[in-house]
């Protein structure tokens, strides 16, 4: 099999009415460019709608669709860890499925890459189209990894980007459970260089990302490419030591310099109830890292493919 000079690869997630006005842009695109040689690799996560049905279609009039079907949803990541296992393209485009990433945009990223970046990554410019939620949860969210993780993410970077063959070939060495390539692609060095677009509203259905998902997400984020948090409790239990040495000090002087004393019931149980709350908290993020080790230590396939015409 000879291998195209271009894949893309695009997650899809019960995106049945935005397969057919995608891909009718991406050849329109890709025609324009007066590239011939490219494979077009729908990932189907799991979708329980008739997005495979939609993708079925394309393949049978067009030989460089591609699709690979999972036996359930193993959520973004992993669907795009797939399309690059499966990719062969001396250049790999991954873009969501639907249409706010814009099909445009690929001509400035295959310049660049022609240009020699290895890495061409996108930036979202805000726009009033997007919610004032999506928009708060995002700034939350980079505020957060940011602060907490040691590689720096940047702001409205998303998982719309070009690399070149030589680092997917580097990505894939990456074997870890739940892979946050937000946070990996930028460490692994190479020439990058970032594009910044404005995306369009989701053409068809809902978001996939529920807001428990954004909150896996992020601790994923953080707790993938950081032990920081482990340390912060560290700063935390002795700053508390060292509050408590001080409140004990206050004590001792109330008790033998006033008469107020035994008054203490209702600060004892608040520091009681304090102490506690923090200490579940902590126990909570020592969990998600021995969870992680958990997972890791029983080396699970990361997605089971149920179909595919990729040989
Ligand atoms: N997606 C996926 N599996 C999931 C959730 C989402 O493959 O479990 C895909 C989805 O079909 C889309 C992309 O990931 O192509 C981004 O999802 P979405 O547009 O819902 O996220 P948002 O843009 O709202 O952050
Ligand atoms: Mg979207």
């Amino acid at each position: 099999m000879n291998k195209p000079e271009i894949s893309i690869i695009i997650p899809t997630y019960c995106e049945e009415g935005n397969i057919i006005p995608l891909h009718s842009k991406l050849i329109f695109e890709l025609t324009q460019l007066k590239i011939s040689d490219f494979e077009i690799i729908y990932v189907n996560d799991g979708s329980r709608d008739k997005s495979l049905d939609k993708i079925k279609e394309l393949v049978t009039q067009d030989s460089r669709v591609k699709y690979i079907h999972f036996s359930r949803n193993f959520g973004h990541q992993n669907a795009l860890r797939a399309g690059l296992d499966f990719a062969t393209g001396n250049a790999v485009i991954s873009m969501d499925a639907d249409l706010q990433h814009p099909p445009e945009l690929i001509a400035t990223l295959i310049n660049h890459w022609r240009a020699d970046y290895k890495i061409v990554f996108t930036k979202r410019k805000d726009t009033k189209d997007l919610t004032f939620f999506k928009k708060l949860t995002s700034k939350l969210f980079y505020k957060l990894v940011n602060y907490l993780s040691e590689t720096k993410l940047e702001e409205g970077t998303a998982d719309f980007r070009l690399l070149d063959r030589s680092v997917v070939e580097a990505l894939k060495k990456y074997k870890e459970n739940n892979l946050f390539y937000r946070g990996i692609v930028p460490s692994l060095g190479f020439k990058q260089i970032g594009v910044e677009y404005v995306p369009n509203e989701r053409f068809s259905g809902e978001t996939k990302y529920t807001f428990s998902k954004m909150v896996r997400f992020a601790l994923t984020g953080i707790t993938s490419s950081s032990a920081k948090p482990l340390y912060f409790s560290i700063y935390l239990g002795a700053f508390l030591a060292l509050c408590s040495f001080f409140y004990g000090l206050y004590a001792i002087y109330i008790s033998i310099f006033t008469s107020n004393a035994i008054t203490g019931w209702t600060s004892i149980i608040a520091s009681i109830l304090f102490i506690g709350g923090i200490q579940l908290i902590m126990l909570g993020v020592v969990g998600i890292y021995l969870g992680k080790l958990f997972s890791e230590s029983k080396n699970r396939p990361h997605y089971i493919v149920e179909e595919t015409n990729i040989n």
